[in-house]
């Protein structure tokens, strides 16, 4: 999967996602996450407090077009629900998870 496949499937989720706040994830990735989720695409939530969380999908780097056109709804699903998770977390927590 080439960095352009990866970027067109992020897109592709977040035109099917709910959450607006929802953006594409371009800093660095945190030490060790890379490794462990080679086919992660990673995303990131801010709060209005300003803490930002990342919340990831999984894409295996085998899958071909088919495939993830089939996955998208429920990576856009998956993100969503994890933006909701995020959202559900009182301020005072976010300042406490904050990753700077
Ligand atoms: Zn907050």
């Amino acid at each position: 999967m080439s960095e352009m496949d990866r970027k067109d499937i992020s897109e592709r989720i977040l035109a099917e996602i709910q959450h607006e706040e929802i953006q594409p994830f371009k800093g660095r990735i945190p030490p060790g996450l890379g490794r462990s989720m080679p086919g992660a695409l990673l995303f990131k939530i801010t709060c209005h407090c300003g803490v930002t969380a990342m919340l990831s999908v999984d894409v295996p780097s085998d899958a071909g077009e088919d495939k993830i056109g089939e996955m998208i709804p429920h990576l856009a699903e998956a993100l969503d629900r994890q933006a909701e998770q995020f959202r559900r977390i009182p301020c005072d927590a976010h300042s406490r998870m904050s990753m700077g």
